[in-house]
């Protein structure tokens, strides 16, 4: 082996290193971005997992009455001015299980539990809106704007 091969063979190991380094670069770039996708994917719901990071949003005449996790099992009464409506969540669905307004549509409504999903009650001016975690400052913002 004279020196000039063992030159040449020594460049050829560089750059196979150099190829295995911008490799490793793109793996981890490929990671990170799949990583930043999963996470906006979490954050605007799109990603839906049994039990996920889910909540009812209960508004009446336009105004926030409350926030229930659909991951806990709960019942609401909700005793307003404009009437009675039960709110039901269990097994992460949502449902209104009672309530006095004269169409009881809210009542025969069926449950939901996806985001952006609602169930309104119009003579009662109640709506229910399924929402995922990370998004309810954001649309409260919009609706104190809208208002
Ligand atoms: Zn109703």
């Amino acid at each position: 082996m004279t020196p000039r091969q063992t030159k040449a063979q020594e460049r050829r190991r560089k750059i196979n290193i150099m190829v295995k380094k911008n490799d490793v670069f793109l793996l981890a770039g490929i990671a990170l971005l799949s990583g930043v996708i999963f996470a906006v994917m979490a954050l605007t719901g799109i990603s839906r997992g049994s039990g996920g990071k889910l909540l009812a949003e209960v508004t009446i005449d336009g105004r926030l009455y409350g926030e229930f996790p659909m991951y806990e099992d709960t019942v609401v009464d909700i005793d307003e001015p404009l009437g009675h409506n039960t709110l039901v969540i269990s097994d992460g669905q949502a449902c209104i299980s009672e309530a006095d307004c004269p169409d009881q549509y809210c009542v025969r409504h069926r449950a939901v539990s996806k985001t952006g999903e609602t169930i309104i009650c119009l003579p009662h001016k109640l709506v229910v809106e399924i929402k995922a975690y990370g998004k309810v400052s954001v649309g409260a913002d919009i609706d104190a704007t809208a208002q």
